[in-house]
């Protein structure tokens, strides 16, 4: 690990960590709660169908194929990078663990995102930059066409994603729990 992040401010990764101890936190104290919140549990299903689509959608037009490619350059050249684990905050992060998702935290890769495993990305709830990146080789290789049906695809993800987020702290901040924010 680096010693500091992409501000200069803290190790890389030391941030993610603090997140990730925060939504496990929250999960613990919260979590049968939560789930039985009906508007909660029908806004993490709509979320997650909606990653499903998007997901599909990579699939289907072999996005991922073509991401696995330069994933798989000298054992990690792809646009995931060491410090963006960083932008992860305690509710992004409560709903990857909502959904069934452990994050990836062993050893990172030289560079890499402490996210990125050998299968790639290990969330399934993802940070708007990570699911609004796309590089020049994914357009050259998908086309104009298809880019934006996954251009659309990822904004309709990222507000079921939203709409997720906005039920859940108003459920905390109605129950006293501010640490969250
Ligand atoms: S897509 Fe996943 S592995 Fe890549 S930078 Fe984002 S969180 Fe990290």
């Amino acid at each position: 690990m680096s010693e500091r992040n992409i501000s200069g401010t803290a190790p890389a990764g030391a941030a993610a960590l603090a997140a990730l101890a925060k939504a496990r936190a929250l999960l613990e104290a919260y979590g049968p709660q939560l789930a039985a919140d009906a508007e909660q549990a029908r806004l993490l299903s709509e979320y997650f169908q909606e990653i499903l689509r998007s997901h599909g959608l990579m699939r289907s037009k072999l996005a991922f194929d073509a991401c696995a490619v330069c994933a798989g350059q000298g054992g990690g050249a792809s646009c995931c990078f060491e410090g963006a684990e960083d932008w992860y905050y305690p509710l992004l992060l409560l709903a990857n663990l909502s959904l069934g998702v452990e994050p990836p935290q062993g050893e990172r890769r030289p560079g890499d995102c402490l996210f990125n495993g050998t299968q790639g990305c290990g969330l399934v709830a993802r940070y708007g930059i990570c699911l609004n990146f796309f590089c020049p080789e994914l357009f050259a290789r998908l086309g104009e066409a298809e880019m934006l049906c996954l251009s659309r695809a990822v904004g309709r993800e990222l507000e079921a994603g939203r709409l997720w987020e906005e039920c859940v702290g108003r459920w905390l901040i109605a129950h006293g729990e501010r640490g969250w924010i």
